[in-house]
């Protein structure tokens, strides 16, 4: 089955069939650097690094050019720099390094290239410059905004209506605008503010401009794929597309694709703002692994929404304590596991390839993990399940988990973990053969070990009381 892709644009999946499958372009909004990030902000981070990882299998490793940009130039960054009294580039270097470092321990990888708004002023210029000689752009007081009319199907990606946008925008619109809904592209600064000499004074870029003028720079006035959370659809990928699309009479991407969002505390969706906010650095520090969170991350679609909670916390670290369990044993009896492995079980495969459906992934894991300890009948069996174990923990390494060594995973732990697990092997045991009141015996006895056992559909699992 070829990769299949959610497309935005087209609210379809759709078959993922890249320009040059020599060069498989693919940007991602990045992150604004003025505080922590949050675990929601970390969610693109995680599903695209999942895509890019899927997709080097796919094409080689070679031939994907990953861009995540870093937004160094924002009102919010001139004001978090006016609170501490310090220049703007002391918030931004302090963040982006935590910003990094958090991703980092989420098993992200570092993209292809990371490039910066702050070094990219002359080809935004450059780029409003030729928006206003195909006269998709004017320039009034100073600023320069974008005509929406230009495009003729402005509002194309988020599936909006001109005629509803013009006649919903607040009435205290700017006098210089042409247009309600017409955005800015640059925009004036004080003496104090940043800026830089432009054709129209000095100033500074508008937010979506950047990433118009980077994508071109660095990947190509088409690329295949483009991506964020679900709230840049309008206005900034929207705009994105108008700009980019005049300025080059080609389309921006070949597939949009955002991710839902994570919400925490009933349904809201986690911002900054709500202040319902949980930092991936708290995350850290309240002693959960970076491997529990991006499990936690994975455990739904990433279209759909994912209510942030401790119990899923505390789930996908018993998840990942099984895993890392049986990853052991194979390290111990050497047995090898290709790393490609998972691309050769049609299940697996296809649950990774359809739409990047990690939680089937991960139901395909444990399912062929299943395998482990089964007692089997001869060696054909043996064998199989051999493989099975060491295609459900490639395709767990394939998604960026079980990245740690067992005894680094471990460590720390009293060496319990395996006698419990030898006690949930005889209460299964106990109680397939009915004999439920020595079931209850075990369970009662890890009780007083302060161990408690949760029977769910995949099985047995256990945490400290
Ligand atoms: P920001 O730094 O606010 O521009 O956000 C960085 C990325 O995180 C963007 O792609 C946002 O769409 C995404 N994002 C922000 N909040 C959430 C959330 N609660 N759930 C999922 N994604 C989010
Ligand atoms: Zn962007």
């Amino acid at each position: 089955m070829p990769i299949r892709l959610y497309d935005t644009a087209r609210r379809e999946k759709v078959p993922f069939a890249p320009a040059d499958p020599g060069r498989v372009t693919m940007y991602v909004c990045g992150p604004t650097v003025y505080g922590r990030a949050h675990i929601g902000n970390a969610r693109p981070a995680v599903v695209f690094d999942v895509l890019q990882r899927l997709l080097r299998h796919e094409y080689g490793a070679d031939h994907v050019v990953y861009a995540r940009n870093v937004t160094d130039i924002d009102d919010k960054i001139m004001a978090a720099a006016a609170a501490e009294g310090v220049d703007p580039k002391v918030i931004t270097e302090r963040y982006e390094a935590h910003y990094l470092a958090d991703m980092g321990a989420l098993g992200v990888q570092p993209p292809d290239v990371a490039p910066h708004a702050i070094d990219h002023i002359p080809q935004m210029v450059a780029m409003i410059g030729d928006l206003i000689a195909k006269g998709a752009a004017y320039a009034a007081e100073g600023h320069v905004l974008f005509d929406v009319i230009a495009p003729g199907d402005y509002g194309r990606l988020s599936r909006r209506s001109l005629d509803d946008m013009i006649a919903g925008a607040r009435v205290e619109v700017a006098p210089y605008k042409k247009n309600p809904a017409d955005f800015v592209l640059w925009k004036p600064s004080t003496p104090e503010q940043p800026g830089w000499d432009s054709p129209w004074g000095r100033g500074r870029p508008g937010w979506h401009i950047e990433c118009s003028a980077m994508i071109a720079a660095h990947l190509g006035e088409t690329i295949d794929i483009h991506g964020g959370g679900l709230d840049l659809i309008f206005p900034h990928h929207e705009n994105e597309l108008a700009q980019s699309s005049c300025a080059h009479g080609a389309p921006l991407a070949q597939v949009w694709m955002h991710n839902g969002f994570l919400s925490m505390g009933g349904g809201e969706k986690m911002s900054k703002s709500l202040g319902n906010v949980a930092t991936v650095g708290d995350l850290l520090a309240q002693g959960w692994s970076g491997e529990v969170l991006r499990l936690a991350l994975l455990s739904a679609h990433y279209r759909q929404p994912l209510e942030w909670t401790e119990d899923l916390l505390r789930q996908s670290k018993a998840t990942l304590d099984r895993w890392y369990r049986i990853y052991r044993h194979q390290l111990k009896f050497g047995f090898p596991i290709a790393v490609d492995a998972y691309l050769h079980v049609a299940n697996t495969a296809d649950a990774i390839r359809d739409d990047l459906n990690t939680p089937g992934l991960i139901a395909e894991i444990n399912g062929l993990l299943d395998w482990f300890g089964l007692s089997v009948n001869d060696d054909d069996e043996a064998q199989h399940a051999r493989k099975a174990v060491a295609a459900g923990l490639s395709a767990a390494q394939a998604i960026g988990l079980l990245s740690s060594h067992p005894t680094i995973w471990f460590q720390g732990e009293s060496d319990s973990s395996d006698g419990v697990h030898a006690a949930i092997t005889a209460r299964t045991a106990a109680r397939a053969a009915r004999n439920f009141a020595e079931a209850d015996r075990i369970r009662d006895e890890l009780a007083a070990q302060g161990i408690v056992l949760e029977d769910g559909p995949s099985g047995t699992t256990w945490r400290r009381a």
